[in-house]
């Protein structure tokens, strides 16, 4: 039985990873932080074969006992400060764990690993978000970065130090340039779910406005359960190697509120939602798209779920949710 180790398994994509690799017979090990952490209840209910590791990204020693204890066949290194507004606040915070978390798990996988790490193969979680102020379009795995946050930035050193390693240690190590990845799971912090959240309760009676950013920013959206599978693709081939993994199409803001509120049934979406400065980001990111062509033809990857099917599935959730919460069904 192959086995895996998750960082970020209470996370979205923690937990379409888990169900996954669990499907292809994993025997699936998750790190959590923190002293009883209300988020691994939950895991552990949800998904009962995953055996919970305590570690943090911050704690070398932790890390190293995890990948000891765990003996993983494979590491995807999923845990981060993954918000971008809560990096501008907490920027000190986010470079130590979303950028020097990566060196350490890294160093615990060569620690334990052996020297080159070799029998352990790591998959990092790079973002779009370090193309950031994008120098073209559509973005590819050459196309050069310009992170427009402390988060893009802690990214950029993260995917920086696995190519290093993997060329320095010769480790089995990707990077995964992934776009905006969303679905029922995703935080509701994150500007999707947080609409489709409003456009269901507002269905219901629930709620009246909803107030947000810029609805001008663009996004590659595509579903989380399809870029799991990108993952473990990535550790399952003769060499390890970065690649984008996107739909290759782009919306704005805009439209995911249209489309949300359409699929209550409402059509004048522009009364329902208020903007605040607040919301504004001290640099944004206008603009993403990208360009998965070597995703589709080394790894054979196509994403299966499109933009208006993501949409429905996630505001459908939320009104299932949003209902039982209030007793309406
Ligand atoms: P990101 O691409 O990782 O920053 O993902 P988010 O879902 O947090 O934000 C996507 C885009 O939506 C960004 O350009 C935000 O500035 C914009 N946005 C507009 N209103 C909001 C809001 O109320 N919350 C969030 N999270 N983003 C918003």
């Amino acid at each position: 039985m192959p086995r895996a180790l998750i960082t970020g398994i209470t996370g979205q994509d923690g937990q379409h990873l888990a169900e996954f690799l669990n499907t292809k017979g994993y025997e699936v090990f998750g790190l959590v932080k923190g002293q009883a952490n209300p988020k691994a209840e939950l895991i552990q209910n949800e998904f009962p074969f995953v055996e919970l590791v305590s570690g943090d990204l911050t704690d070398l020693p932790s890390l190293i006992k995890a990948v000891e204890h765990a003996q993983p066949d494979e590491v995807y290194n999923l845990g981060a400060v993954s918000f971008v507004a809560m990096s501008f606040t907490q920027a000190e915070l986010t470079a130590n764990v979303t950028g020097l978390g990566v060196l350490r798990m890294l160093d615990a996988v060569r620690i334990v690993g052996g020297h080159s790490g070799n029998r352990i193969r790591f998959y990092q979680a790079s973002s779009s978000e370090m193309f950031g102020k994008v120098r073209e379009t559509p973005q590819t795995e050459l196309t050069p970065f310009h992170p427009r946050s402390p988060y893009g930035c802690a990214k950029v050193f993260g995917h920086d130090i696995t190519v290093n390693y993997r060329e320095s240690y010769d480790m089995y190590a990707c990077s995964g340039i992934l776009f905006n990845h969303e679905g029922p799971r995703r935080g509701l912090e994150f500007v999707t779910r947080k609409v489709s959240q409003a456009a269901a309760r507002i269905k219901l009676g629930l709620q009246d406005s909803i107030v947000m950013g810029t609805l001008d920013s663009k996004r590659d959206w595509g579903y989380a359960g399809d870029y799991v599978k990108a993952m473990w693709l990535m550790l399952q081939q003769d060499e390890p190697d970065d690649y984008v993994v996107a739909t290759g199409e782009t919306h704005s803001v805009a439209e995911f509120v249209e489309r949300a509120f359409a699929e209550v049934g409402i059509s004048n979406w522009q009364d329902y939602v208020q903007q605040d400065p607040k919301f504004y980001r001290p640099a944004e990111v206008d603009l993403l798209i990208g360009d998965a062509t070597k995703a589709r033809e080394k790894l054979g990857w196509e994403p299966e779920v499109d933009f208006p099917t993501l949409v429905r599935l996630m505001v459908q959730n939320d009104l299932r949710i949003e209902a039982a919460k209030a007793g309406l069904r």
